[in-house]
């Protein structure tokens, strides 16, 4: 495994054979990036070890794409050529074949900015006047097919999921001869990308490119059909899984990161560079550039082997670099622990510039993009959870990769699921999203009032783009579904849950899952019939809502004087099913001589009354006393109090609302 220093001080290796080098076993390009690098105390004190093994690929690689691109900063514009072979595994003749320009969605008649213009998208309210600049655009000037020549006349827009002709984020192409089943069919594009200023995860800010979603990228075959929707306000996206070989030409200042293995750089007589990267069990590929970026490089080591950690930090950003480290390794450590090794020899971290947060909280495979800003505070916990969260989505999008167009929740929620338990555990149950003197919050807190702004309009199992508007989709893919999975574990216990996620990956990574898939490797896990709860959590919008309708006590000889006291007493308490979620709970009644009782109730019907005759008075009755079930969505009416208000919750309601708004706005802007 030869290494070679390029001319612009990053390290790069040369691969003898890139289909000899199992992605288990990656050499780790332990890349130690010079000029303005930054190593920390860990990374130059360990010498990369090579570990090659000549293991299978990790997935069914149906694409491998080479990409050769050149970026053209003063214009914002990328000219690149694309060969895309596609394996037909679809078990069938293939004739026509769909595919992605997503680029299209940032023109003013999109199916996307019609739909930002109606109800917004993640940092971007209704109505969003969004000026030219942040128009983009992508088109394929030339497409072959080998063997059956240009076919450039045949390419045809289709709009599958609104039939808005204007929208041209989907184009497909009818062959003059079918694919035969089991062959393989190579196409040949030539494409030219216009950036958008920073926008929807995507573009620039002055000499800042985040590049994703930039290439003509084929459709999936999935379920007997092409699977190839319209780029939607509250989509994200799909594909299958290959290879990746991406050459990318940009000036010589440009410091260069990408979801791939840096290969090889050479520099031109131009100014310009052209380095090459190689990727092997990802489905997709982006990239980013700069300048003026910080890199710093850290490593870690897990069950699979080293992974060597990229960090590009911008201006003024350096005092996150340690969180951001601190949170991926910690982020890393507890996935390989509780659901399941991370296979990739790299991760890369990209923290956007100032004015570029669009481009922020974002995972492609093997690189995400973060955010912080300059005045960052220890107690707010941006760096830390946004790295958190897109680093998990390596495991549920990269790897397990479902459908995010049709099941998003089993990404941004089981990711969001997942984060809060990692979140807790590196910052405290209760400190991991806010932690000041003055205000707290855990993430599990932040996640439940997400969902409950607008809890009952849509279930998880809508597709993302059919929910009702941006705050239920956010709401409820994230929130509902991480709030919903916190509840479940209450009820089968933290160890069966662990080894459900576990089970879960293990069982389906690389291979497009469905939301039945999941659930029922939770009722596998826990050899228990979870389908009253899926049912109503997963596939319903049923709101969960149990109350204290009243506790009293009254004299069971009330019509005889005050006198010679007035034991003994009946005492009444009665709970009411405010929602129509129907979901078993426990009332805990105390006495006023120190005596309790709980009550365990199936919570069918719409209410019940428990009726005590003895001694003592009621004092208080509480449902749930032990907090198992956080879908609920009004706590204060779980608790009644005799006598006068012990809810003292209620003292820190103003500085909860201000929490829960920031907090809030974090979540949606995280994706
Ligand atoms: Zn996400």
């Amino acid at each position: 495994m030869a290494r070679r220093r390029a001319a612009n001080g990053q390290k790069v290796r040369t691969i003898r054979n890139s289909l000899a080098l199992a992605l288990t076993s990656a050499v780790l390009a332990g890349s130690s990036f010079a000029g303005r690098g930054v190593n920390s105390s860990q990374a130059t004190a360990k010498s990369t070890t090579a570990a090659v093994s000549l293991a299978k690929p990790l997935s069914t690689r149906v694409v491998a794409y080479q990409i050769e691109a050149t970026l053209i900063p003063r214009e914002h514009r990328i000219k690149a050529s694309e060969t895309l072979d596609y394996k037909n595994l679809t078990g069938r003749p293939q004739q026509t074949f769909p595919f992605h320009l997503y680029l299209n969605a940032f023109q003013p008649q999109s199916t996307f900015m019609t739909e930002v213009r109606l109800y917004g998208t993640r940092g971007n309210g209704p109505g969003t006047p969004w000026a030219p600049r942040h128009f983009g655009s992508i088109t394929v000037t030339k497409f072959e097919v080998e063997g059956q020549g240009d076919l450039t006349g045949k390419m045809e827009f289709i709009q599958p999921d609104d039939h808005n002709r204007e929208d041209h984020t989907v184009f497909q192409v009818t062959l003059p001869k079918p694919i035969p089943a089991g062959a393989s069919v190579v196409f040949h594009m030539d494409f030219e990308d216009v950036m958008p200023e920073v926008v929807e995860r995507t573009g620039y800010t002055r000499d800042f490119y985040m590049v994703g979603q930039w290439f003509p990228k084929v459709g999936v075959w999935w379920k007997n059909q092409w699977n190839c929707h319209q780029f939607h306000a509250t989509t994200e996206f799909f594909a299958d899984f290959g290879t990746f070989d991406v050459k990318l030409t940009v000036p010589q200042d440009d410091f260069v990161g990408a979801g791939g293995d840096l290969i090889t750089s050479q520099n031109h007589s131009d100014g310009t560079k052209t380095l090459t990267f190689h990727s092997e069990d990802v489905h997709d590929f982006s990239w980013t550039a700069s300048p003026h970026y910080t890199l710093v490089e850290d490593s870690w080591n897990g069950s699979a082997g080293r992974v060597a950690i990229h960090l590009f930090m911008s201006p003024g950003n350096m005092s996150s670099a340690p969180r951001y480290l601190r949170a991926t390794k910690g982020t890393l450590s507890l996935y390989d622990q509780w659901v399941g090794p991370y296979p990739y020899d790299r991760i890369t971290i990209v923290d956007p510039p100032h004015g570029a947060l669009d481009a922020g909280g974002m995972e492609y495979p093997t690189l995400i993009t973060a955010g912080t800003t300059w005045w960052m505070p220890k107690g707010l916990r941006v760096p830390e959870v946004v790295v958190c969260h897109e680093f998990g989505h390596q495991y549920w999008y990269g790897m397990v990769a479902t459908n995010e167009f049709e099941e998003a929740w089993l990404d941004e929620g089981i990711n969001s699921y997942m984060e809060v338990k990692i979140m807790a555990a590196l910052y405290g149950r209760d400190t991991s999203m806010l932690d000041f003197p003055f205000a707290q919050e855990g993430d599990a807190e932040a996640q439940r009032t997400s969902y409950l702004e607008i809890p009952a309009y849509d279930p998880l199992t809508r597709f993302a783009w059919q929910f009702f508007d941006d705050e239920s989709y956010g709401g409820v893919t994230y929130g509902k579904t991480a709030t919903m999975l916190l509840t479940l574990e209450k009820m089968i216990g933290e160890d069966k849950m662990r080894q459900a996620m576990h089970e879960y990956f293990m069982r389906y990574r690389f291979t497009h899952p469905t939301g039945e898939d999941f659930l029922k490797t939770l009722e596998d896990v826990t050899g228990q019939d979870l389908r009253w709860y899926f049912d109503q959590a997963a596939y319903g919008t049923n709101i969960l809502d149990y109350e204290i309708a009243d506790a009293h006590s009254d004299p069971v000889r009330w019509y005889q004087p005050v006198s010679g006291g007035r034991k003994p007493y009946r005492s009444y308490v009665t709970v009411h099913r405010e929602g129509d979620f129907v979901f078993p709970v426990d009332v805990r009644v105390k006495f006023d001589d120190g005596s309790s009782t709980v009550e365990h109730w199936d919570g069918r019907d719409r209410w019940v009354r428990y009726t005590y005759e003895q001694g003592a008075q009621v004092e208080t009755a509480e449902i749930d006393p032990d907090q198992k079930i956080v879908l609920d969505r009004n706590f204060f009416n779980n608790s009644y109090a005799v006598h006068g208000d012990d809810r003292a919750t209620h003292k820190l309601l103003n500085i909860w609302v201000f929490a829960n708004e920031w907090i809030s706005a974090l979540i949606a802007w995280i994706t």
